[in-house]
């Protein structure tokens, strides 16, 4: 199983970036603005890198922001009076950020994106997060395997969810799924039997579940009274849990109603279990522990005047410059090998989800 984009093992990266930078200097403070926790991997991410930070003996300051824009925006400015040397930011709004950034840089302070990209800026330095396209063309692959496995050969009903309209990777996720779907689309294959396509039409502001959950209710009143929906392209686990409530409320899942295939993001719990269950499909796995790894390599390096491992020049241009990146390799999960990757890599225990 490999994480890194080019083919490195987790576990050589894991220990390389540490390994390889503890000869570093470790002084240092750094701010790290996540966007909320009510996603549990904002957690996850949070808690690896204080853990990693202050293993090398960096102060942290680690602040989550309820996905209010003002709040991180006032978080940030809080970080650059107490003088951090490094900024961590998962941008709630990639694009509100350009006056915090332009304050960090008259402190003398770097910036990383962590993540999501930071848009309209000139001032962020690098940015670590996960091969976003390939997120999404998994999520489709996912979707039509799961799609001639549970319906035969079609064409299929689909309908689509797109990611929060903020945020840059919703772009990369949609696009990503797009380049595996249109195809099929304009084959006759998959019916969008709503019509509903581009991310204008289909996001998701703030990525939340409610927000999905009306909208699939919607959909199924309107467009599916009389057709069977085989499928529905989610991009994260949060909106999944709220589109297979709304999906499981007109019956499908139980008597002679197959449940859709859906797909997700993030390998959260309820979305494991719900896939243990036979409701949710699939989801991807990106494993926050290495991408917070990563993180910690670049600000090591970044601090000592040196250029971080990088692996991507050229995808993430943020309106100013190409973003110099670390891309990490998703991979998808499904019945077949959660417990395999999850379990097996120690990201959860068997019984969390049993
Ligand atoms: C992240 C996803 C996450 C989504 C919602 C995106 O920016 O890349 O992992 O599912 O935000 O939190």
């Amino acid at each position: 199983m490999s994480f890194v984009k080019g083919g490195i093992a987790t576990a050589i990266l894991g220990a390389g970036m540490i390994l390889g930078t503890s000869a570093y200097a470790s002084e240092g403070y750094v701010g790290i603005a996540m966007p909320t926790k009510s996603s549990a991997r904002w957690i996850s991410d949070g808690e690896s890198m204080v853990k990693l930070f202050e293993d090398e003996g960096y102060k942290v300051d680690l602040q989550y922001a309820e996905d209010e824009i003002p709040n991180q925006l006032a978080q940030i400015e809080n970080m650059i009076v107490k003088g951090v040397d490094v900024l961590v930011i998962a941008a709630i709004d990639g694009t509100t950020l350009s006056n915090a950034l332009e304050n960090a840089n008259a402190a003398g302070i770097e910036v990383i994106a962590y993540d999501r990209l930071i848009k309209n800026s000139p001032y962020v330095s690098y940015y670590a997060t996960f091969d976003n396209f390939q997120v999404g063309v998994q999520q489709a692959k996912s979707l039509v395997s799961g799609l001639e496995e549970r319906f035969g050969n079609g064409p299929y009903n689909v309908e689509l969810f797109g990611g929060s309209p903020d945020d840059n990777n919703a772009y990369f996720f949609y696009n990503g799924a797009m380049s595996i779907l249109q195809p099929m689309i304009d084959a006759g294959k998959i019916n969008i039997v709503s019509a509903q396509q581009g991310m204008d039409t289909v996001g998701t502001l703030r990525w939340d579940g409610s927000v999905a959950q009306a909208r699939m209710d919607n959909l199924l009143s309107t467009y599916y009274t009389q057709k069977t929906l085989h499928g529905v392209l989610s991009p994260y686990d949060g909106l999944s849990i709220g589109i297979l409530s709304s999906l499981k409320g007109v019956g499908y899942g139980s008597g002679g109603m197959k449940m859709p295939i859906v797909t997700g993001q993030d390998a959260e719990l309820p979305s494991i279990k719900s896939i243990v269950a036979g409701e949710q499909y699939s989801t991807i796995f990106k494993d926050t522990r290495v991408l917070a790894d990563v993180t910690v390599g670049m600000v090591q390096a970044v601090l000592n005047d040196v250029t971080p491992q990088i692996n991507d020049t050229e995808t993430y241009d943020n309106g100013y410059k190409v973003v110099p990146s670390f891309l990490l390799e998703p991979v998808a999960v499904d019945v077949s090998d959660w417990e395999e990757v999850l379990v097996g890599s120690g990201y959860y225990q068997s019984n969390q989800v049993k």
